[in-house]
């Protein structure tokens, strides 16, 4: 089955080295982007843009799941639909830590490498609304042993995240963890900042991150508590892991740190998500609103901005989404500026900080939202399907 998206305003690419492209048609099949403007017309399905804008779906490089579409934290069900209809296709959990009843005081190694491995076998094992949730992220503690990277492997773990780790002076054991982790192909995150909301994190700036080497310093202005700005002006200058921003941020520490890559020319480093659900509350619409306070705000382009949430946050994760690509993954948003916004395009509307409005979202190639989104207004421009067998296309209808 081929789709077809034709009659493309603007093509934003994921890619932060090309942001924006003029393509005008993309060509899907079997899941996959496999020509764009190619040099047929025909698919089984073709949806016409009408004028407006495609970029990757959005990749929330930070997330809290839990027990499927139900999160404890604000005791709320449907959150990842919900955030499908704001535009995120992708999501990486950063540990699942709102078990009812847990106990952050008395976690073993036995206890935080179990629940990863229950979640990666249960919730990370589905598509919620069809939305690519990686989860089954383990919460490292003291006491770990080889042998629990080799049961979290075996389940399929991909990411270990540094929280309740209580840093000491030695450093070995926690250097262990980083050398066990990437020898089983797993990536690194570790909190940065002050203490979260669960009261047990420890503080860490740039002292730990320097010798810790992470793959991924998590919200680095801010979850909710940022490092100061000293720290931040340091990991900058002296690291070259990625660098994540969060909805959970201190707005002006991100304003400090994207000044201070723009200036290293070191965006290719920034990533986005929205640490949520938590105590920052469920976001439908977090990664957009991050991708506008970065292009409305700090000084990236739209192109810039869309390429954090989406190509920059996936390849520092290792998931293979994030760019409107051949031979990448069909995972696509539909979307332009919204009437009334300051934006006449969508590039426009997000420079000036104005949401966009979504119609369609394909994930790997299917439908998962149709017409319009049920988180945004509608955009001005509304694609519509204008054939439904190959060949057979229709005057627009309205
Ligand atoms: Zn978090």
């Amino acid at each position: 089955m081929t789709t077809l998206i034709k009659n493309i305003g603007e093509f934003f690419t994921g890619d932060l080295a090309r942001p924006v492209a003029s393509v005008k048609s993309i060509l899907i099949d079997g899941g996959k982007i496999v020509a764009l403007d190619p040099s047929t017309d025909k698919a089984d399905t073709v949806l016409d843009a009408a004028g407006g804008a495609v970029m990757p779906g959005l990749v929330d490089g930070h997330v809290h799941p839990m027990f499927g579409e139900w999160t404890p934290a604000q005791d709320t069900i449907g959150w990842i639909g919900n955030y499908l209809h704001g535009g995120t296709t992708s999501m990486i959990s950063a540990g699942e830590l709102h078990f009812p009843g847990i106990d952050y005081d008395n976690l073993s190694p036995e206890l935080v490498t179990s629940l990863a491995v229950v979640t990666a076998a249960t919730t990370g094992r589905v598509r919620w609304s069809g939305v690519k949730l990686y989860a089954g992220t383990v919460l490292v503690v003291a006491g770990m042993t080889e042998a629990h990277f080799d049961r979290l492997a075996a389940a399929g773990v991909k990411w270990v995240k540094f929280l309740f780790y209580p840093f000491k002076d030695d450093t070995t054991e926690a250097r262990n963890y980083v050398t066990w982790a990437r020898a089983r192909g797993m990536r690194v995150k570790v909190h940065t900042g002050g203490v979260s909301r669960s009261g047990a994190s420890v503080v860490c700036g740039y002292n730990i991150l320097s010798w810790l080497q992470p793959d991924i310093a998590a919200h680095v202005s801010g979850g909710p508590i940022p490092m100061s700005d000293e720290d931040i002006d340091l990991v900058v200058d002296n690291t070259n892991f990625a660098l994540e921003v969060c909805s959970s941020q201190n707005y002006r520490s991100t304003a400090r740190l994207v000044a201070r890559l723009i200036e290293r020319n070191q965006l290719d480093r920034l990533t986005l998500g929205t640490d949520t659900p938590g105590g920052t509350g469920v976001i439908p619409r977090g990664m957009l609103r991050n991708v506008l306070y970065f292009a409305s705000m700090c000084n990236l382009t739209a192109g810039q901005a869309v390429a954090v949430a989406t190509g920059n946050t996936a390849r520092a994760h290792g998931v293979d989404v994030g760019f409107l690509e051949v031979g990448r993954p069909a995972d696509i948003v539909v979307c332009g500026s919204i009437t009334g916004s300051a934006g006449s395009t969508l590039s426009d509307a997000i420079a000036h900080g104005d949401l966009p409005g979504i119609t369609h979202i394909l994930i790997d190639g299917k439908f998962v939202v149709t017409d319009r989104s049920q988180q945004t207004p509608p955009p001005t421009k509304r694609a519509f399907f204008c054939c439904c067998s190959t060949g057979q296309f229709e005057a627009r209808g309205d």
